[in-house]
């Protein structure tokens, strides 16, 4: 077995600026040594360290997904001080990944049901990977709807804006992209916050639909209500937590809550059990 603290080296093959502020960068990365692509086999809704040498390690949720081979991806906001010396680092560096960790969006309950995906600001990066999944050609005809409501604040904080333009003009996803404000004539697409957005545009739950939410926690707060309006029952409602960790493994006690530990037993839990759970995320 593998020893869980290993990285396994990767080079960067690709930098792409997302957001007009330059805060948010995406990386694709390709394995240097051969085997490595396979054995880091994920599921999408889990996550990495990426670990910058001399640096540290920071958690970062896979963008990429399971179905897209030789690379596997990751969008990352400069905050502090591993992110930054991230975004300083150039095409043809080299550093380590160390997972997949974590658990992931239950694709088993969720193939044959109606999916509604709720996203805000950077926390995209896992609701893109389950996009890409979804719409694989072998996978799509196991999903009925697909509905996406995904907000930023403007248009130019929008991430992976060519893929959303893909989305668009398909007619086997209902895309719902917002911002909370613009003064762009040529928007075209939704003004307003995403909450007030899923009111307008999820549809009402049956037994056969699931909301996956990420976002800030004041996103959180108010999509829901809008979604126990909807009739979502709290085992339909699933999230992605972002605690503080370092081991990711379970082991060093920096992100559990209660029983918990949010990188082994999640980052992905229901809504009914998170109200299980002491209110420390
Ligand atoms: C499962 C998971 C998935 C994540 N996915 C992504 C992702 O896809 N893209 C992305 O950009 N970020 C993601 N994050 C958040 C990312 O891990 C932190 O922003 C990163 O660890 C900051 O490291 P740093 O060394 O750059 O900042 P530091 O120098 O450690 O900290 C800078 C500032 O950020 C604060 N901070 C650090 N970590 C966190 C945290 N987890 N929550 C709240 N505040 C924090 C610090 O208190 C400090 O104020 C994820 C976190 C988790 C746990």
């Amino acid at each position: 077995m593998q020893n869980p603290y290993l990285p396994y080296p990767v080079s960067i093959n690709q930098v792409i600026t997302e957001t007009e502020d330059r805060n948010l960068k995406t990386y694709k990365f390709a394995f240097l040594n051969s085997g490595d692509e396979d054995r880091f086999a994920y599921h999408a809704g889990q996550f990495a360290e990426l670990s910058v040498t001399g640096k540290g390690e920071i958690p970062i949720g896979i963008a990429s997904s399971p179905t897209e081979k030789g690379f596997v991806m990751f969008t990352v906001n400069k905050v502090g001080l591993v992110s930054s010396h991230l975004h300083n680092m150039r095409v043809g560096d080299v550093m380590g990944i160390r997972g997949p960790l974590g658990n992931w969006y239950p694709w088993d309950i969720l193939e044959g049901k109606n999916i509604v995906i709720i996203g805000g600001g950077f926390a995209f990066t896992t609701l893109r990977s389950s996009i890409i999944y979804m719409l694989e050609p072998a996978n799509r005809s196991k999903f009925k709807d697909i509905h996406v409501i995904y907000g930023a604040r403007t248009p130019g904080m929008l991430l992976y804006k060519d893929e959303l333009a893909e989305w668009e003009k398909r007619d086997d996803i209902n895309m719902h992209i917002t911002v909370d404000a613009t003064d762009d004539p040529d928007w075209k697409y939704n003004v307003g916050f995403v909450p007030t957005i899923t009111e307008q545009k999820a549809p009402n739950a049956d037994d056969d639909t699931y909301a996956i939410v990420c976002g800030p926690p004041i996103m959180i707060k108010f999509t829901q209500p809008v979604l126990d309006d909807l009739g979502y029952k709290h085992d339909q409602i699933i999230m992605s937590l972002e605690n503080r960790m370092k081991c990711g493994i379970g082991i060093c006690g920096h992100c559990n809550i209660g029983k918990e530990f949010v990188c082994k037993d999640g980052p992905v839990f229901t809504l009914a059990q998170l109200n299980h759970m002491p209110k420390e995320y």
